[in-house]
């Protein structure tokens, strides 16, 4: 079961982002699987080689190996291309002018089956002189996939299934950058991902990751989408909170090791006081014991380490 790790290099990666990325590495070593750092940088406005050094330095610091060379989804742009342009062939693509204002305002209303926030299919019906209107008026088009609205299911391995109305993606954003959702389904297939492994925030893409994958004639891909970790004021944890990264907890003293155990503590894979290596950890991990809640730090572990 091929597994991947696939950060945005938009900052440094704090221990939730750690903890995410030890388990991926986990439940694919465990496996016997072959594990790849993909790193997403499309968004050229907020990635940054240097946070992209920071992390790949941070996650061997931590102990994680990974396969092959790491890969960068800014060199992957025809991938992308030839993706829209399958599903162009299929007539499922359209250009889409809504503004993001546009979208909040006509999202915010009830939309039949579709989940709140989702795309209402505005400019699905567009004729051609509208749109010829709308390029008049300087909008540049993102491109949008034609879903019909299918109920796609998604079986978690952590947390069962899981069903949503897929909406009409975004595939091409309107400064042409290739979306997301498109760029992760198109690599996962290309790398031979079997089993994504994610933060569960991410629980909510996936039956739109799925859908799209079957579109392009990809084989499925089992997904595990693990807890977050939270801050002590129950928010999502970021690097305002505190002493959060090993540079912060370096600081303090904190080797990567500690902070390893620490982690494996909290997954339940390392009693009190233990400090396993990575193959006592690979050894004793089983994914049916690891927690189903979100792990929140308390203050003390966030502040004066
Ligand atoms: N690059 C995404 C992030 O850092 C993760 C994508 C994924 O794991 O599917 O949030």
């Amino acid at each position: 079961m091929d597994g991947r790790f696939a950060p945005s290099p938009t900052g440094e990666l704090h221990v939730g982002n750690l903890r995410t990325a030890l388990l991926a590495w986990l439940f694919a070593r465990a496996a016997g699987s072959r594990f790849v750092v993909r790193v997403e940088d499309l968004d050229t406005v907020v990635s940054k080689p240097e946070h992209e050094a920071a992390q790949l330095r941070d996650l061997a610091a931590l102990g994680l190996d990974w396969d092959g060379p790491v890969a960068r989804q800014s060199a992957r742009h025809e991938l992308y291309d030839d993706a829209i342009a399958q599903l162009d062939a299929l007539d499922l693509v359209y250009p889409c002018y809504c503004t993001r204002r546009e979208i909040q305002v006509a999202a915010s209303a009830p939309q039949g089956p579709l989940p709140e926030g989702a795309y209402p299919g505005t400019c699905r019906q567009l004729g051609a002189a509208t749109r010829r209107q709308r390029e008049r008026e300087g909008r540049r088009p993102a491109l949008r996939l034609r879903a019909g609205e299918p109920m796609v299911t998604v079986v978690d391995r952590q947390l069962g299934p899981f069903t949503a109305v897929v909406d009409d993606v975004v595939l091409r954003r309107n400064d042409g950058t290739p979306a997301y959702n498109l760029a992760v389904v198109v690599d996962d297939a290309a790398q031979g991902i079997i089993e994504v492994v994610r933060g569960d925030d991410l629980l909510s893409s996936s039956p739109r990751q799925a859908h799209l994958g079957q579109l392009l004639g990809f084989p499925s891909f089992a997904y595990a989408h693990v807890p977050l970790v939270l801050a002590p004021d129950g928010t999502r944890l970021a690097k305002r909170h505190g002493s959060v990264t090993l540079a912060d907890r370096a600081a303090h003293g904190e080797t990567a090791r500690q902070v390893r155990s620490w982690l494996a503590r909290s997954l339940g894979l390392a009693g009190p006081g233990e400090s396993p290596t990575m193959a006592e950890l690979v050894a004793g991990f089983g994914p049916e014991r690891l927690p189903r809640d979100a792990w929140t730090l308390r203050e003390s572990e966030v502040t004066g380490v």
